[in-house]
């Protein structure tokens, strides 16, 4: 199983960081030992000072395919789900001046919690909703309707490079109001006004 996520995925998150809007999908990964499930606590890591929370929509792959065509990609997920792409931004700086790869500020353990997935049946995956709470106060909303790179163009995208398999995972990139989180901070997750995930950070 791989976890392939998507980064400056929605216009105003990339201009809150100061990044240009990417022209092609930016990706990267994180090893199945990121997942932090069953809303367990974060635990928050030594080695940074300044880890930020990104809410993103999950996709779960339900069938393998390499080189998938545009009008078969809706066929390759069934399922969604609410995760955080914790990010350790300060070490992510580091990486980004150095040229280096940023799976350390991005890909350590537990960065990325996850809620059940629920299924996508019939939903318009072009207008879908989300919302990430921090102590109670909405701090992102997000819509897919304004992806940079929409669901079926990541599935055809990254199956040219990556070979999709069955439970595989795709976080499609977070929208503005990115920050830092404390410990003692509870972050909540929300799909269509459903809450699905719950982290405590400690
Ligand atoms: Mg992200």
């Amino acid at each position: 199983m791989k976890i392939i996520c998507i980064g400056r995925n929605y216009r105003d998150h990339a201009a809150e960081l100061n990044n240009p809007v990417p022209s092609n999908p930016l990706v990267f990964m994180k090893p199945p030992t990121a997942l932090l499930v069953n809303n367990k606590p974060f635990y928050y890591p030594e080695f940074s000072k300044n880890i930020h929370y990104e809410g993103e929509l999950v996709l779960k792959i339900c069938k393998n395919g390499r080189h998938v065509q545009p009008e078969f990609a809706r066929g390759y997920y069934d399922q969604i789900a609410f995760g955080i792409d914790f990010t350790a931004r300060d070490l992510q700086q580091k990486c980004k001046e150095k040229g280096h790869p940023w799976e350390i500020a991005k890909g350590f353990d537990n960065s990325a919690p996850l809620s059940k997935f629920i299924n996508i049946g019939d939903r318009n995956v072009a207008n879908i909703s989300f919302k990430t709470v921090l102590n109670g106060n909405t701090v992102q909303k997000g819509n897919t309707k304004d992806l940079i790179f929409d669901f079926n163009f990541l599935i055809c995208y990254v199956s040219q490079y990556f070979k999709l398999q069955q439970g595989d995972m795709i976080f499609t990139g977070t929208p503005a109001g990115v920050g830092p989180v404390q410990i003692g901070d509870v972050l909540e997750g929300f799909i269509e006004g459903e809450k699905l995930l719950e982290c405590e950070i400690k």
